[in-house]
């Protein structure tokens, strides 16, 4: 049987979470003996189904046709479904990003299948699949499993190993979406890119992130400045975000991005449960908060208790001079 991965890209390059899914696939496949395949759709999807090869698949779908120029749920469904079709797998994998938490509950209602979504760890028992979930914004974690096959599950970006295992060019197998106009709902007529020299937010190894005690938004220099130095994404809390400092795009915690960085910097963020429920799943959690109270704390696997105005000044000095700037 198959492990089949729905792998998403972005201006002709896989977006992170497919290469970590297609690494975990190939994790599970070198203990169950089943094979991993891949699923691309969309311009360009011929040449990036070549590299899943890099990866561990050994057969890859894609589709270029016309229809999935512009991304509409109806027809991604519809070659996705194909592709779930002929593989056969026991395991289906969708990155849990924007696209994916569109396409998965399409998908699975369309094929009455029972999902899991936010997947952050999979785990082998006997034959079974057992998911982690993390619920309850992030305060406690389930063991859950499909009781439908495929087991299907979406995957929190960010908290899996990308590992390349080189098995050769996969299978190609071209696909053809069957939909017309008349079925296609809603379709993305423009994309709007906020170009970034910095990382995306989702998938940043580091983060640093500014909250309400920075007091005004010219605050976000110095968060900027220290995100630079670091080579980190910049995210901001609701507050903020309310406030009008930053875009709701820079927003993390329940209502904007979850986000799993290795590093995430706190500045000035008191550590509200919903401000924990997009960042909780961070590796290092540093806090700088000049209230030694702050829950923000309690999660932190460091602390300055201190001025942020005082403290970062003096941390972006010190990154420079290790890095001999
Ligand atoms: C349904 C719902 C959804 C929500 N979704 C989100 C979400 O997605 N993301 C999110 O972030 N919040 C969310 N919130 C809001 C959340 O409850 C908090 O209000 C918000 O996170 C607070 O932002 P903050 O930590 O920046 O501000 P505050 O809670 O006001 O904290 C500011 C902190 O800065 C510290 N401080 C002040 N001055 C300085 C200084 N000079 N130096 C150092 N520290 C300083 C203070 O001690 C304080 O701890 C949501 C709320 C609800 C009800």
């Amino acid at each position: 049987m198959s492990i089949l991965v729905y792998c998403d890209h972005f201006e002709g390059k896989f977006r992170k979470v497919s290469l970590e899914m297609l690494s975990e696939a190939s994790r599970i496949a070198e203990k169950t003996g089943d094979e991993v395949h891949a699923v691309v759709i969309g311009p360009g999807s011929k040449a990036l189904a070549e590299q899943t090869g890099k990866y561990g698949a050994k057969k890859a779908y894609y589709s270029e046709d016309a229809a999935l120029e512009n991304y509409s749920t109806e027809a991604y469904v519809d070659v996705v479904e194909k592709a779930i079709d002929d593989s056969e797998p026991k395991l289906f994998m969708i990155g849990h990003n924007p696209r994916g938490r569109d396409l998965a509950p399409r998908l699975a209602q369309k094929l009455e299948l029972g999902m899991i979504s936010d997947v952050t760890a999979i785990e082998l028992e006997g034959d079974d699949f057992i998911f982690t979930k993390p619920i309850y914004a992030g305060k406690c974690l389930t063991k859950q499993k499909c009781l439908t096959e495929p087991a299907f599950i979406s995957v929190r970006p960010n908290v899996l190993a990308v590992e390349e295992k080189d098995v050769g060019t996969p299978e190609l197998v071209e696909l053809k979406p069957e939909v017309s106009l008349d079925d296609i709902r809603a379709l993305v007529k423009e994309l709007v890119i906020q170009k970034s020299e910095r990382p995306e937010l989702t998938e940043a190894d580091i983060i640093v992130s500014g909250g309400r005690g920075l007091g005004k938004p010219e605050g976000f220099q110095l968060i900027e400045e220290l995100a630079d130095v670091l080579g980190a994404a910049v995210g901001a809390s609701r507050a903020a975000v309310d406030a009008g400092w930053k875009p709701h795009s820079f927003q993390v915690g329940q209502t904007g991005k979850v986000v799993s960085p290795t590093l995430y910097i706190a500045c000035g963020i008191s550590g509200a449960i919903q401000h924990l429920a997009g960042m909780g799943s961070s590796k290092y959690i540093v806090a700088i908060n000049k209230d030694p109270e702050a829950p923000i704390f309690n999660v932190a696997s460091y602390g300055i208790v201190g001025d942020l105005y005082k403290v970062i000044p003096v941390l972006i000095e010190e990154l420079k001079k290790a890095k001999g700037e």
